[in-house]
């Protein structure tokens, strides 16, 4: 299988190389070529693993040998992928048992591996540049701890992620540092475009990207939309609805469809920051610095996977059909974490609360109860433990995967938001 660039300037390459170059060199992102049927017996899949091995095998046989995808697959995708319901037609899948509790889990950790497979193969470093406003970070870092070959610089915003984010960024130590830099999220994803871009630096050190561009992230998030689908097996087609900041959950979602899923439609949720939704009802595109929210994953100005989207739809019109976006504030986030613990005893965290909004104003606005709706629940709510106190008056007991960073000591560099300091780091490390 061959992976073209959404700028279609660059040459097509496989997925190794699009897997380790992350960006290509055109600057567009990759996408697979062609896009196969889903394998027939997929619905007969036991546990996920086996489904996700399915699918995989189907994408990437190829390249990876047989045996070592299912290692890949088993050891990447080792915790639970419960579907549950929340009430009627409402369901969730809870994407957030993984060791960071948050959904990329699934795209770093399946990444990480796939990337030491072929590296293993060929003496080859690479330095990982990832931008996070949060949870990339953390998900990426743990997914490449002590992986030979592979050091992970991560670029976060100082005091606009949680402490609970930061510790889990700046505890791990070995091949891992933090940058901790005085700008925002988007002047740290910037610091890292304009690295990629720098060719001087590319030829002394090898770079790749772990944030939602990368292919090797994009694939398996496609996987748990199949799941969902057979845990509920709906007598007609279903709808999900996807917390989004830069769109590669959601992008994850559209290949599903693609791959043959019946799904109805999508729902869009993000926060104030609605450059996709407005981009759906007006067919403009804008642009703009992010602003910061209590789903501060999804503080983003400027989608790094609307390429991808524009590039599988090739119109705004048949995104339309597809997409349906929601715009939700912090103060309906809070009423809505708190009427749903009230009313069904489930606790949403402040992106899965973005998604229930959504959902709830999709049913009112289309008529529709009883179209079983799944939601993407994307983190688990203990790590935004002072919003949920806010909203219920409950602080939400901490996962024992995450009271480990806890109690260990952050250790960062600090540095102002200029490509140059990031540069003279790389160097000179
Ligand atoms: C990253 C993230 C999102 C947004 O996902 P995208 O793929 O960037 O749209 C939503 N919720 C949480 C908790 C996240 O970490």
């Amino acid at each position: 299988m061959k992976y073209f660039s959404t700028h279609k300037k660059s040459s097509s390459v496989n997925y190794k190389d699009a897997l380790i170059r992350g960006l290509a060199p055109d600057r567009g992102l990759y996408l697979p070529e062609e896009i196969l049927p889903y394998p027939q017996d997929l619905m007969q899949s036991d546990t996920y693993w086996q489904m996700a091995d399915k699918l995989a095998q189907n994408l990437l046989n190829d390249e990876i040998e047989s045996e070592a995808l299912s290692k890949i697959i088993q050891d990447a995708f080792n915790f639970a992928v419960p579907v549950k319901k929340i009430h009627d037609f409402n369901y969730v899948l809870e994407l957030y048992h993984g060791p960071t509790a948050a959904f990329k889990d699934f795209g770093a950790r399946f990444m990480a591996r796939c990337m030491s497979y072929f590296l293993e193969q060929e003496s080859m470093k690479v330095t990982i540049l990832v931008a996070t406003s949060g949870d990339t970070g953390s998900a990426v870092a743990k997914g490449f701890y002590q992986v030979p070959n592979i050091d992970v610089v991560i670029l976060y915003p100082k005091n606009k992620v949680s402490p609970l984010q930061e510790k889990q960024l700046t505890t791990l130590g070995h091949n891992i540092t933090a940058l901790e830099i005085n700008g925002t999220f988007d002047d740290c994803q910037h610091m890292v475009k304009e690295a990629f871009m720098d060719q001087k630096l590319n030829d002394q050190i090898q770079l790749s990207s772990a944030n939602s561009i990368n292919i090797g992230r994009l694939l398996p998030q496609s996987f748990y939309y199949f799941w969902a689908y057979q845990q509920i097996m709906p007598n007609q087609s279903m709808v999900f609805c996807t917390p989004s900041g830069n769109f590669g959950n959601l992008t994850g979602g559209i290949l599903a469809k693609r791959m043959g899923l019946n799904i109805k439609q999508f729902i869009a949720a993000t926060n104030v920051n609605d450059v996709v939704p407005e981009y759906l009802t007006t067919g403009q595109y804008r642009p703009r610095p992010s602003i910061a929210t209590f789903s501060n994953a999804m503080d983003v100005g400027n989608p790094s996977n609307f390429d991808r989207m524009l590039a599988i739809y090739g119109s705004h019109d048949e995104m339309n059909q597809d997409i349906l976006g929601y715009k939700v504030t912090d103060s309906q986030t809070l009423a809505i974490i708190s009427s749903v613990y009230q009313n069904y005893n489930y606790l949403l965290d402040p992106h899965g609360a973005v998604g229930y909004k959504a959902l709830s104003d999709y049913r009112k606005e289309r008529g529709d109860e009883e179209t079983p709706i799944v939601l993407l629940e994307t983190a688990h709510p203990a790590k935004f433990g002072e919003v949920i106190e806010k909203a219920t008056g409950v602080l939400p007991e901490i996962p024992e995967v995450l009271k480990e960073a806890l109690t260990k000591e952050k250790v960062s560099i600090e540095i102002n938001a200029k490509y140059e300091d990031l540069k003279n780091y790389l160097l000179n490390r």
